[in-house]
């Protein structure tokens, strides 16, 4: 069957069908981790519905809003590779109408961590997500690892509203050298590419460790040896629930998460660990 490209509410109910419908929501950009959310959703729903929408609210007044990558005959190409049903791509205006009012608040848990740096962006990241599950219904939505606190708020919200849709996690892919996939990736060049892999390395430096100070000390050296090409944002173990930093005397799975900057770049990546007291 055709892809069908819906740009609205009207387009979207036409593209319904009968049977159980999984969401990717998605800025576009598409990479094979987001191939990987399509095939999670495409094995457990009888249609897919993939949303390409760059969402103004969740980028702050200096962040990349306007040069963030925009390919949609090639995202369009990949759902049609995948299988994909339907693509949801709203305009900016459609969205958000200059009247609205109401938004949705990511609350103390969405002004930690990533939120510290980015402030607001949970705020709207949760809002786009909530209007994506109004306007497409899904029974299920796919998220990634790769942004493991996009994935906690999210997980957080349906449980506070009451939201009745499945959330799915899958794991973060990446390349065969570390690298984490990324829209943002395709911002490198070559030098920036060898600097980032550091990320992905202190991870798994972190990751060979059990104790708390011993994962931190372990991801911090590495990342240290990349300065001052890598400027680190902040390195942090936390719980994978509540994204508050973990006691030294923890044991559980705990997500190591760092961010930094390479040239105009900002990356996350994150692992999850499993922790246990010496
Ligand atoms: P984005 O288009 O960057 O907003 O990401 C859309 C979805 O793809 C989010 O749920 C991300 O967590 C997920 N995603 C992005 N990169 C990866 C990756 N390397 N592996 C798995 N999922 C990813």
């Amino acid at each position: 069957m055709d892809l069908i490209v819906a740009r609205n509410r009207t387009d979207l109910i036409k593209a319904r069908r009968d049977g159980s419908v999984a969401l990717v929501p998605t800025m576009g950009a598409l990479h094979e981790g987001h191939r990987s959310l399509i095939r999670a959703a495409r094995a457990r729903a009888d249609q897919v519905v993939v949303s390409v929408f760059v969402n103004p609210l969740q980028f702050g007044p200096s962040e990349d809003f306007s040069r963030y990558p925009r390919t949609f005959d090639a995202d369009l190409d990949v759902c049609r590779a995948e299988g994909v049903e339907v693509v949801f791509a709203p305009a900016v205006q459609d969205m958000y109408p200059p009247d609205r009012q109401v938004s949705v608040s990511s609350g103390e848990m969405g002004r930690i961590v990533e939120g510290a740096s980015r402030p607001g962006h949970f705020d709207g990241m949760l809002t786009v997500v909530l209007k994506l599950f109004n306007l497409v219904r899904p029974d299920l939505a796919v998220f990634g690892q790769k942004d493991a606190q996009q994935l906690a708020m999210i997980r957080r919200m349906v449980a506070d509203l009451d939201v009745p849709v499945e959330i799915v996690g899958v794991p973060t892919v990446r390349e065969p050298d570390g690298l984490a996939l990324s829209s943002r990736n395709r911002y490198l060049s070559a030098a920036e590419r060898q600097v980032a892999l550091a990320l992905s390395r202190a991870l798994r430096a972190g990751a060979a460790e059990r104790v708390p100070s011993k994962v931190r000390a372990a991801a911090r050296a590495v990342l240290e040896e990349a300065a001052p090409e890598l400027e680190l944002d902040y390195l942090a173990l936390v719980d994978p629930a509540t994204f508050c930093e973990v006691p030294e005397l923890y044991s559980g799975e705990a997500v190591l998460a760092v961010a930094a900057r390479t040239g105009t770049t900002r990356l996350i990546d994150n692992v999850v660990i499993a922790l246990s007291p010496a």
